[in-house]
Formats: C-alpha cells, sequence, structure tokens
C-alpha cells in the first residue's frame, strides 16, 4: 500500500507556504510485492498471448455485423477506463501483447494522453495534495538549496571554472528544485557569474510551462530554436533552455556540467523478464532481426530468459477475478491490462538480459522463477551524463569536469530490481493496469545498473554511492540549515507576522519527514549517488564521506 504521512510544509513563506496534509510520496514503502494487477495466481493463468486468455463474447458477435468474422469482437464492445486504454486494446489486438516498455512509455509520456503529456484534468497537476503525490522539493526548500550547496561545493573543489558552467535538470516537475538550487548559487557571485546556460528536460509541455512560470515569471518571453525553447531565468538572468531529450543538449568539451535527476529515473520505463526452463530441442522462433544469430536449438533443458508482456484482461474482469490486492482496487475500475509471459524469445530478452554479469548471475544462481527488470533508458541517461562529464570517444574531454546527483528510490546494495511496478493515484496505491493515463507509474531505480552504464560510457568519471538520503542531507547540514530557518520565523512571528506563527513548526516537520528513516518517512528508502569527474578515488564528494575541499 501507498503510505500516507502525516503534514507536510514547504518551507517558505510567501505563496508556497505550508501545505499541510497527508500526502504520499512515490516511495516504495511498505510495498505488497504483486506483480501489476494481479499476484502470480494471474501471471500463470495468462500465460502466452491474449488469444489464450480472452474469449470472444458470441453475444457481441451478434450485434455488430459490421464487424469482420476474423477480427476479434471485444475490443469494439468492452468498456475501457480511459481513451488511452481503448487505444491501446485495439493496438494489442492488432499486434500482439506489448513489451511492458512500450505500454509504460505510452501510459507516461505517450502523445495520446500520457500521464505527463495530458490525460490529467485541467488545472491540475501532479504533485501536491491535490495531485497524486508529493516530492522532496515540494516538502521543504531546503532539500533544494542543499543540493545547490552541494553543487557550489563541486565547483569550489574542481578549480573554480570561470565560465563553462551548465545546469542540467531531468524531470523537472513543477521546477522547485531548480528554483531553490539556483537561489542558493545566487548567493555565491563568482559562482554565479559561471553559469553559461540552465537547461530544463521535460517531456510534459504544461510541466514546462509551470517551470517557465516559476523560473522566468509569467510575462518573460520565450523563442524557438533547433536545440529547444529559450527564456531568461530571473535567477542571475542566465539564458534557460528547455527540451524533450538530454541529447538535444549540446555538448562541448568546454563545458562543465552540474546535473541533477530527482524522481526521473523512477519515471522510465521497464522491461521484466522472468526465467524459465525450457524443454530439450525446442526451437526458439526468433524474429526478422535476430535470423542470423546462432541456431537456438536445445538438447538439454535450458534456462532463458522470457519477457513479461501487457496484453487486455478478459472482458468482464472484476478486481476478484483478476486477484487485485484490496489495498489497490479501492475506487479503482478494474486493471484493463495485465502480464502475461511471452511464450518465445522476443528480441529484447535475447539481449537485454543478457547485457549484464549481474542478470546472468541471477540466471545461473536463483534460476526458474527468478526475475528482473531491466531499464535501458536509464542506462541511456546515465551514460549521457558521463560522457558530458568524464568525456567519451565520440565527445572526448580534456579534463573531465563537472557533477551529476541523482536522487531516487531502489536497492542500494546493488541488487537488481524486481516486481517493483506500482501505480499511485491521489495519494493512493493502485494497479499500475487501471485507468492508463491517470495512474502515475514508477519502478525502483536500479543504482548499479546505473553506476555499470556510466562506467561504460566514459573513463572520465567515478561514481559515488548510493547512500541514504537521510544520511545525506545530514552531512549536507539540514537540521543547521532548519535550525537558521526556524529562528528567522519566531523573529518575524516575534514582529507581528502572522503567517510565519506555526511555520516553524512546519518546517521541523518537513525536514524530519525527509530524513526519517522509519517506514513514513524518505531518508532510507530514498537514495543518493553522485558522479565525478575520475581522480583515482583521491577526493570523496560530501555527503559521500569527503570534506568540503576547494582546488587552488
Ligand atoms: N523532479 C521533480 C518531478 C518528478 S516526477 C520532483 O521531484 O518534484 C517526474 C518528472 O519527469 C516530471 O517532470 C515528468 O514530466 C518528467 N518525465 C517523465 N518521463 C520523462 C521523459 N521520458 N523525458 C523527460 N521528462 C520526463
Amino acid at each position: 500500500m501507498r503510505t500516507v504521512v502525516p503534514r507536510a510544509a514547504r518551507g517558505v513563506f510567501g505563496p508556497r507556504f505550508a501545505h499541510s496534509c497527508a500526502a504520499a510520496t512515490r516511495s516504495p514503502n511498505r510495498l505488497s510485492k504483486s506483480l501489476g494487477s494481479g499476484s502470480s495466481p494471474n501471471l500463470s493463468l495468462a500465460l502466452g498471448t491474449r488469444t489464450g486468455s480472452r474469449g470472444l463474447s458470441s453475444t457481441a458477435r451478434r450485434r455488430d455485423d459490421k464487424v469482420d468474422e476474423n477480427e476479434n469482437y471485444d475490443e469494439y464492445q468492452r468498456k475501457w477506463s480511459t481513451p488511452l486504454a481503448e487505444q491501446l486494446g485495439k493496438a494489442i489486438s492488432a499486434t500482439g501483447p506489448v513489451p511492458l516498455a512500450s505500454f509504460m512509455r505510452m501510459c507516461l509520456t505517450g502523445d495520446m494522453g500520457g500521464y505527463y503529456t495530458g490525460a490529467i484534468e485541467k488545472g491540475r497537476d501532479q504533485f501536491g495534495l491535490k495531485g497524486d503525490f508529493v516530492t522532496s522539493p515540494e516538502i521543504s526548500q531546503v532539500f533544494g538549496e542543499l543540493i545547490g550547496i552541494w553543487f557550489v561545493a563541486e565547483w569550489l573543489a574542481q578549480g573554480r571554472q570561470k565560465q563553462g558552467v551548465e545546469l542540467i535538470e531531468v524531470g523537472p516537475g513543477r521546477g522547485t528544485l531548480m528554483s531553490d538550487v539556483l537561489r542558493t548559487i545566487q548567493k555565491f557571485p563568482a559562482m554565479a557569474d559561471s553559469i553559461d546556460a540552465v537547461y530544463m528536460v521535460e517531456a510534459s509541455p504544461e510541466l514546462r510551462g509551470a517551470q517557465k512560470k516559476l523560473l522566468c515569471g509569467e510575462d518573460a518571453a520565450m523563442t524557438e530554436s533547433k536545440v529547444g525553447s529559450h527564456s531568461v531565468c530571473k535567477y542571475m538572468s542566465v539564458p534557460i533552455v528547455w527540451t524533450e531529450n538530454i541529447k538535444s543538449i549540446p555538448t562541448s568539451a568546454e563545458k562543465m556540467p552540474f546535473v541533477v535527476a530527482h524522481e526521473f529515473f523512477d519515471a522510465l520505463p521497464i522491461h521484466a523478464f522472468e526465467c524459465v526452463t525450457v524443454p530439450p530441442t525446442q526451437s526458439i522462433p526468433q524474429d526478422e532481426a535476430d535470423r542470423s544469430s546462432p541456431s537456438t536449438k536445445t538438447s538439454q533443458p535450458t534456462l532463458q530468459w522470457r519477457e513479461l508482456l501487457v496484453s487486455p484482461t478478459p472482458p468482464e474482469s472484476t478486481h476478484e477475478t483478476l486477484h487485485t490486492p484490496p489495498s489497490q482496487s479501492r475506487d479503482t475500475p478494474p486493471p484493463d491490462f495485465q502480464l502475461t509471459i511471452a511464450q518465445a524469445a522476443t528480441r529484447h530478452s535475447l539481449y537485454l538480459p543478457e547485457s549484464s554479469p549481474r542478470y546472468r548471475a541471477i540466471k545461473s544462481g536463483a534460476g526458474p522463477g527468478a526475475l528482473i527488470e531491466v531499464c535501458p533508458d536509464a542506462s541511456l541517461y546515465a551514460s549521457d551524463f558521463a560522457a558530458r562529464i568524464g568525456g567519451s570517444a565520440q565527445h572526448p574531454k580534456r579534463k573531465p569536469s563537472g557533477a551529476a546527483l541523482i536522487l531516487d528510490y531502489g536497492p542500494g546494495d546493488g541488487t537488481v530490481p524486481t516486481n517493483s511496478l506500482r501505480g499511485i493515484r491521489r495519494h493512493r496505491r493502485v494497479s499500475p493496469f487501471a485507468e492508463p493515463g491517470l495512474t502515475d507509474l514508477s519502478a525502483d531505480v536500479d543504482f548499479a545498473g546505473i553506476a555499470e552504464a556510466a562506467a561504460r560510457a566514459s573513463e572520465g568519471i567515478e561514481l559515488h554511492g548510493p547512500v541514504e538520503q537521510g544520511t545525506f542531507l545530514q552531512i549536507m547540514g539540514i537540521q543547521e540549515r532548519v535550525k537558521a530557518l526556524v529562528a528567522a520565523a519566531k523573529a518575524r512571528a516575534d514582529a507581528g507576522d502572522k503567517e510565519a506563527e506555526g511555520y516553524a513548526a512546519d518546517v521541523e516537520k518537513a525536514w524530519k519527514r525527509l530524513v526519517d528513516r522509519g517506514p513514513g518517512g524518505m531518508g532510507k528508502v530514498y537514495k543518493v549517488m553522485a558522479m565525478l569527474p575520475e581522480n583515482e578515488g583521491r577526493r570523496r564528494p560530501v555527503g559521500f564521506g569527503g570534506n568540503v575541499s576547494v582546488e587552488e
């Protein structure tokens, strides 16, 4: 079940001040392990393609004489929970079950009513009490301030470059984190002067609008170029550029990029695989693209990965027939889709689970029934960060520079995420296959996978962590910063500022939630990983075992 946690307050005066009420984060606190819409019985029931898991309704057939005899009528007759569900259902009827990653991509950022790209009602966004979940930057300004300080510390430690500094945020939500980071950096004029541009990588047009309003003001002019949409930031008057993909941001050997990804990687589409025993001499059908690979006929039973695919649930399904966990079925229609296991190898099952020794060890160690989740987009983003910071064969860099901070939830011990896909709507855990386009989807982040991809992409970087968010924020001085805010609030309250009354208490609660290691807190579940220029382990960054240092 989603965790509902007590009062949250964003610790600032003014319009953003203190929304206080229960709000859920997207982290997997107290996650019950279940595969999608149902649990494992559902999976075995639904083995195979959609035809195996769905019956044709004869009444439906009689009623629609326009539909060809060979077509599956159910897609035309059944009631889908959202327009996107209908579109996906019909597409899957035509093409067969689709990889989980394709389903997630359509649901989150697809053109036709994806969660971040359109389906949410007008005037409502994903965040805060009226939305679906709450995130750390929205809980307290201190979160973004400390990330700003961390970047300042890195800039100092890396020799105070005078120009060419870039700030890049992927998945910036409402823009709150970047606003807090920039307000903090503004207090360090030498670093502020070194900033060439701020880049915001954002898929959602609505959120791009919200970010622009916050960072530039509603009336600020916007211009378009090949790279993206440009405006000027109210902080330090630096140019700010929005792109939909990090690849659109130009690379240059002279730049010092500081990248932040907060709750971004968990929103990237994952593929899921299950290890199965394949009987001897079974010939494994392959895609066109794989015909050139060696024969897969076997004389011994072999262990192979099979991809978990998404197909429609049988028409007239109920939460009971689908075994939806009771905690996920309240006020939600029965899921339109479910996971099924592919009967044969797919293009992805042939190469993704073979791409890392970690997956191979699971196949030989855990054997049949083992599940893994693989996120190729996470590897692409990690490789991009690494190449920007450390240089690569394609984009060599004389001296690696910059840093990236990745904050998200997922295993911190190097294990591969399994069974972690979850749906979130209005602060509650729901089936990820219910109300596509209205339901937020996320999955645990494979920090070790990110580290592997980054290390492969560039020899000029090194990785630190992941460490727990609670530890990171404590070392970064969250308590001291909160003390200062509370003291200032009390002084204002003494001077008659009504709003400041109660503010101190809200700030206290908010910061505690960010570092709390208990089930309702974010201190343990959320992790922080840092990517730095390679320095042969001579210097550890602040928050990861190192001190503030200044390179002269
Ligand atoms: N970092 C913010 C928002 C987290 S929600 C916060 O902590 O408050 C995820 C964010 O990533 C949203 O802004 C969403 O629109 C964006 N996003 C999700 N998938 C994306 C993709 N594939 N490309 C670019 N942005 C994406």
